[in-house]
């Protein structure tokens, strides 16, 4: 696995990528849709929650997969699974670098990919809140931007899907919204390394 990352104001941020509509339709297309609390439909205003940040600082992680492991899931369920286990596993790890990176830069907060996946069942479902509102982050996606065009713009990836097979490589994206500009030195402490793009 190797990183990606990339900066932007979170003003230009927004111009660039947010399309509430179309993007949060994606999301209702999603069998998770108002089924889990990082997810749309959000119970705040997104644009009071965005306005209190100046800058969004993207990071991508870019894990590629064996031959092995590609053919081995020949099966359109092997291929769910596999996939599944690999970016659940992925985004766990990513969530609590970021966790650790918010301790660096006073005020951040940080964003995820996807759906939560902290709870077996998210309470959302039963109508309480949150287990773990202090862990939980909500998914760039919840926001209506556009992460293809994010990761190949800020980060240099070309976002692959699963279709009949496991792709060669996936891509997660999470991001950080701080107020003030992060300094190089906060990525040193999360033991990151990074890829030249
Ligand atoms: S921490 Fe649990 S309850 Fe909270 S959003 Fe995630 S899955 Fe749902």
């Amino acid at each position: 696995m190797n990183f990606r990352k990339g900066c932007l104001p979170v003003t230009e941020f927004r111009k660039r990528y947010q399309d509430r509509e179309r993007f949060i339709g994606y999301c209702q297309e999603c069998p998770r849709y108002d089924t889990v609390w990082s997810c749309p439909p959000l119970d705040f205003n997104v644009d009071e929650y965005l306005d209190r940040f100046t800058w969004v600082n993207v990071v991508g992680a870019k894990v590629v997969l064996s031959a092995k492991v590609i053919d081995e899931a020949d099966t359109a369920e092997k291929v769910k699974t596999v996939g599944w286990e690999i970016v659940s596993a992925v985004k766990l790890e990513l969530e609590e670098k970021m966790r650790q990176l918010e301790k660096q830069v006073p005020g951040s907060v940080s964003l995820s990919s996807g759906g939560c996946n902290l709870c077996k069942e998210c309470s959302r479902k039963e109508g309480k809140p949150c287990r773990m509102p202090e862990k939980m982050r909500y998914s760039l996606d919840a926001f209506g931007f556009d992460l293809s065009a994010i990761t190949k713009d800020m980060l240099g990836i070309d976002i692959l899907w699963c279709k009949d097979r496991l792709p060669e490589y996936f891509t997660l994206i999470h991001g950080l919204l701080s107020a003030e500009e992060m300094p190089e030195a906060a990525w040193d402490t999360t033991g990151w390394i990074f890829d030249v793009t």
